[in-house]
């Protein structure tokens, strides 16, 4: 194979492994772990051991000392910041200081917007734990695992355990000499157009054999690969402050708006018709035969239609 194919390859390779992934700048530094391979349950039935990894630096969101060990990483995540579609951890709810996208969320709330709109729901950062696990099938691969606080740990683990500590028992199921694998069950849910897990009927496992000290040094420094913007970083990501290119820059991101807001409008207007033959949603009022339409067709044609310059004007 030639030099030239060879990159391709693995270019042509690097795309598929990464298909539909957001661009973005990621909130962990996969940088000096190579092939980072990140943990995805199957439908149906799930078998993982969670692993413990030593606290590293000086910057453990709970404030674990380094030197401790930890089976979590509790972090509070914004996701689809700016243009890029970047991801930062959200600087306050994880570390108490300020966070240049819950002010914005906060200014619009003051200004006036609903806390259940859009505008206000989309600067909401979400609750993650992020976890080192082997799943059954691959007993020799330490992957990252990045689950939903609310759905995997609090719901899930935590609501487990529970129920052996009112029976007076502890399971410590990350220890590596006595640890228990947990079994669970995901289902796909839809939101929208995102499709997530949620996951229930948790149980711990006794494992077949106790993991060595060694894997100590083979498993993700969770805090350490932490990112951790400044205020000006995520600041400038959100805003997109504009350099030179201004105009393009403007330009193409209006576009984008124009595009989303089309196709959000085809997904509303698909299945409802007007009955004379225009655009229901938004061509309310405008046609000489919207006088004499059906009552309750002209209400819902006239609402879709406040709703979608509602979305236009939030954007
Ligand atoms: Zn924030």
């Amino acid at each position: 194979m030639s030099s030239l194919d060879e990159k391709l390859g693995r270019r042509t390779k690097d795309n598929v492994d990464n298909k539909g992934k957001s661009r973005g700048k990621s909130f962990l530094n996969f940088a000096q772990f190579g092939d980072v391979k990140l943990y995805k349950p199957s439908e149906g039935h799930n078998l993982i051991d969670i692993l413990p990894y030593i606290v590293s630096t000086n910057r453990h969101p709970q404030g674990i000392a380094k030197g401790d060990p930890d089976y979590i990483l509790d972090i509070w995540i914004h996701q689809g910041v700016g243009e890029n579609d970047d991801a930062f951890v959200c600087l306050e709810r994880t570390f108490r200081k300020p966070c240049p996208i819950c002010e914005e969320r906060e200014a619009r709330l003051k200004a006036g917007s609903d806390w259940k709109s859009e505008d206000v729901q989309d600067l909401l950062p979400s609750r993650k734990a992020v976890y080192n696990v082997i799943e059954e099938d691959e007993p020799d691969l330490i992957q990252i695992f990045i689950a939903s606080y609310a759905y995997f740990e609090r719901d899930g683990l935590l609501d487990e355990l529970e129920d052996y500590e009112k029976k007076e028992e502890q399971i410590i199921f990350s220890s590596l000499s006595d640890g228990r694998s947990i079994k669970f069950k995901a289902k796909t849910h839809k939101f929208g157009k995102r499709d997530y897990f949620k996951y229930k009927r948790f149980a711990f496992e006794k494992r077949d054999k106790p993991y060595p000290e060694s894997i100590l040094d083979k498993v993700y420094p969770l805090d350490s690969m932490l990112v951790i913007p400044t205020y000006e970083e995520v600041r400038d990501a959100f805003f997109a402050v504009p350099d030179d290119d201004e105009d393009e820059n403007r330009s193409s991101s209006e576009d984008k708006e124009t595009q989303s807001l089309k196709d959000e409008v085809e997904q509303i207007t698909e299945g409802s018709d007007c009955p004379n033959g225009h655009k229901f949603g938004t061509d309310c009022d405008e046609k000489p035969e919207c006088e004499n339409c059906d009552e309750k067709k002209w209400k819902e044609c006239a609402a879709m239609q406040t709703e979608i310059k509602r979305k236009n004007r939030g954007k």
